[in-house]
């Protein structure tokens, strides 16, 4: 299952360009996830920018240090076969600004940040309920 997740305030903090800490049960749910199958495609406004710092590798490598491996960036590489479409393919999409994510407030944080104690068992379901 290809599982697109947002960054910023998805997995860490929101605290665009630094990386706050790690929003509660995000890094561990992703390891979960890939376990299960799920192809992690980080679908994220983070850009690559050489004159001035490389906001999206940063992201990118932080996942690495994680555990976290993922299986696009911004794009789902299956989908060229079948589409030119510049949004990634993904059969769900994680991100805060989601209508419909639910939210918690995690003390400390700059703004509300994703419930993975909602998420995370949801998106366990739908990777096993189709193996
Ligand atoms: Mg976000």
């Amino acid at each position: 299952m290809y599982i697109c997740v947002d960054f910023d305030g998805t997995l860490v903090d929101h605290r665009y360009p630094e990386i706050g800490e790690p929003v509660p049960g995000a890094m561990g749910w992703l390891k979960k996830l890939q376990r299960y199958g799920a192809k992690i495609i980080l679908f994220t406004m983070r850009g690559d920018d050489p004159e001035r710092r490389n906001v999206l590798q940063e992201a990118v490598v932080y996942l690495q240090k994680n555990g976290v491996e993922l299986y696009g960036i911004n794009r789902n590489p299956d989908q060229d076969s079948w589409t030119n479409s510049p949004k990634a393919y993904g059969e769900v999409y994680v991100d805060d600004s989601a209508f419909g994510c639910p939210l918690i407030d995690v003390k400390g944080f700059s703004r509300p940040c994703v419930d993975w104690k909602k998420v995370g068992p949801h998106l366990e379901h739908m990777c096993l309920s189709r193996r």
